[in-house]
């Protein structure tokens, strides 16, 4: 298996529960044990660190030309190891769609065991004051209230349900492998890049890596699963000869399987960041104290056990629409890329107001043919019609919710709200690899590669359509119906 990333450690530790089955996990990122790996409210800083692989998009036309930064995680536990906590199912009609598509056995009903839930309840702690703020702000918006965090299906706001038990962040890292690792039949290797799938005819019989520079070959006895994320997986293929002919022959990479679906279909969920300067030192800016990272440490109590977007809500841009297609998070601090900071005066709070069923769809397709070259990223954020509209309503509900009376005490002048400007990526990259039949599609409904035996792929890239919803939990019932799918065959 290549990345051990959310879906990697999920997947290894359930095929590895068969004695029979020899698991290798091989994972470019460092094993990565690190304080603020654990602590929910440090993972801003865990974007600048080596825990990512810093990739950036292309420039994005209708965003006045930006690179979006575009972190992913290069660590045992991947992008899990760096998120938010946010741990959301997606609804009914979003499962309902991918099993219309072809994809038998993945509607909502077919998966409803598979998913896990972190241990009590996500150890609800009490929100910032600013939170309270936002929820009080929204019943005067006739936006109800959530009994726990009932999501997309319904209208309404509430406490974001967090991935964290006893403070610490909680992911298929600390809950599946960490666990697993005692068996003799597991292996992970980090610090190993994979560079391609090692085809013979038209069977995948192992996987060419990288290590300490030097090129090195494993073969894989039963199959070859790749578990490199959106980004990750769809280089790996492409680097193994399987995808569009003409980007493999401009690159002059030998083609194993033409398969025009590799890299494309990328999805993303774009969100406007709105800020607004806050004239009571309340919220969680200034929380990097010594004293805090003491109550932390000793007793995982006090505001670092906040995972910062700490409540949400789900609505509809139109009254007749059957499910929620807006999401407005909340934050209590001024700037999420900064995070929480010791000795700062400047105290604010952050609305995103993300779009959940964006119709613009991008690629991930090679640069070069050099496996320690980044992939070209190119999302075409705004590139359908009717995206635009729908990020606008969003930030239109952010707005009416930042500026209704109840943040009237608290809300300093706006900072800047252009569009183009201020939208940033909610990092939920999913679908170049898309699960289907078509011949767009580039593996079937057991997660098989079209035209290649002994090849799966088992991460967010086989999503037909993202999910609406923080794609995390879904990506773990992925990596359980590929057990289950795997151990069948
Ligand atoms: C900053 C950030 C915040 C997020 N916040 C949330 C959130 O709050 N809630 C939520 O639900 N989702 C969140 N997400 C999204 C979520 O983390 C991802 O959807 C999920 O982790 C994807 O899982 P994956 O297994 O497909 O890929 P990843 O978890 O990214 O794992 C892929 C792994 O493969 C490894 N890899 C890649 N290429 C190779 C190679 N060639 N050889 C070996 N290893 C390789 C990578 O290093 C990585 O460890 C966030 C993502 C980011 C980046």
């Amino acid at each position: 298996m290549a990345g051990a990333g959310t879906a990697g450690c999920t997947l290894g530790a359930r095929l590895s529960e068969d004695p029979s089955a020899q698991v290798l996990l091989i994972e470019a990122g460092p094993p990565g044990r690190r304080r603020q790996i654990r602590t929910p409210a440090a993972f801003p800083q865990l974007l600048s660190s080596e825990f990512n692989w810093r990739n950036s998009s292309e420039p994005q036309e209708h965003l006045n030309g930006r690179r979006m930064g575009w972190p992913r995680g290069k660590v045992l536990g991947g992008s899990g190891s760096l998120g938010a906590l946010i741990h959301m199912r997606g609804c009914r009609a979003d499962f309902d769609a991918w099993r219309g598509m072809g994809n038998p056995g993945w509607g909502f009903d077919d998966l409803a065991t598979l998913w896990t839930e972190p241990p009590d309840g996500g150890d609800p702690r009490p929100p910032n004051r600013l939170t309270e703020v936002f929820l009080e702000a929204c019943t005067k918006c006739r936006i109800p209230r959530y009994s726990g965090f009932e999501g997309p299906a319904e209208e309404g706001a509430g406490l974001f349900p967090v991935a964290r038990v006893k403070g610490r962040r909680w992911g298929a890292r600390s809950e599946f492998l960490r666990p697993a690792l005692k068996r003799g039949n597991l292996t992970v290797w980090t610090g190993v890049q994979a560079s391609r799938v090692l085809i013979e005819g038209r069977q995948a019989v192992g996987v060419e890596y990288l290590l300490r520079g030097r090129l090195q070959r494993v073969t894989a006895s039963r199959e070859v699963i790749l578990c490199a994320g959106s980004v990750g997986s769809a280089q790996l293929l492409l680097l193994s000869g399987i995808g569009p002919a003409q980007q493999l022959e401009r690159l002059g990479i030998a083609i194993s399987s033409e398969l025009a679906g590799v890299g494309e279909n990328l999805q993303d969920h774009l969100a406007v960041g709105l800020c607004w300067p806050c004239t009571q030192p309340v919220s969680l800016d200034s929380a990097g104290t010594l004293w805090n990272t003491l109550r932390y440490r000793l007793r995982k109590e006090g505001p670092l056990v906040s995972n910062l977007i700490e409540a949400g809500a789900c609505l509809k841009s139109r009254k007749d629409a059957e499910e929620c297609d807006l999401e407005i998070l909340f934050a209590p601090v001024r700037s999420l890329e900064r995070g929480v900071a010791r000795g700062t005066k400047e105290y604010g709070f952050t609305l995103l107001a993300a779009m959940l069923t964006p119709a613009s769809r991008g690629r991930v397709a090679l640069a070069t043919a050099n496996p320690l070259d980044a992939p070209s990223i190119d999302p075409c954020y705004l590139a359908a019609a009717g995206d635009r509209a729908l990020l606008e309503k969003a930030a239109g509900r952010a707005r009416e919710i930042a500026e209704s009376a109840p943040f009237e005490e608290y809300r300093g002048p706006a900072g800047s709200d252009e569009l183009e400007e201020v939208a940033v990526s909610l990092h939920h990259a999913v679908g170049t690899c898309r699960m289907g039949p078509g011949a767009d599609c580039v593996v079937d409904a057991a997660l098989r590669v079209h035209g290649i035996a002994g090849l799966r792929v088992a991460d967010a890239s086989i999503m037909p359509v993202i999910p609406r919803a923080h794609p995390n939990a879904t990506v773990m019932v992925i990596a359980e119906k590929a057990a289950r799918l795997i151990r069948q065959s």
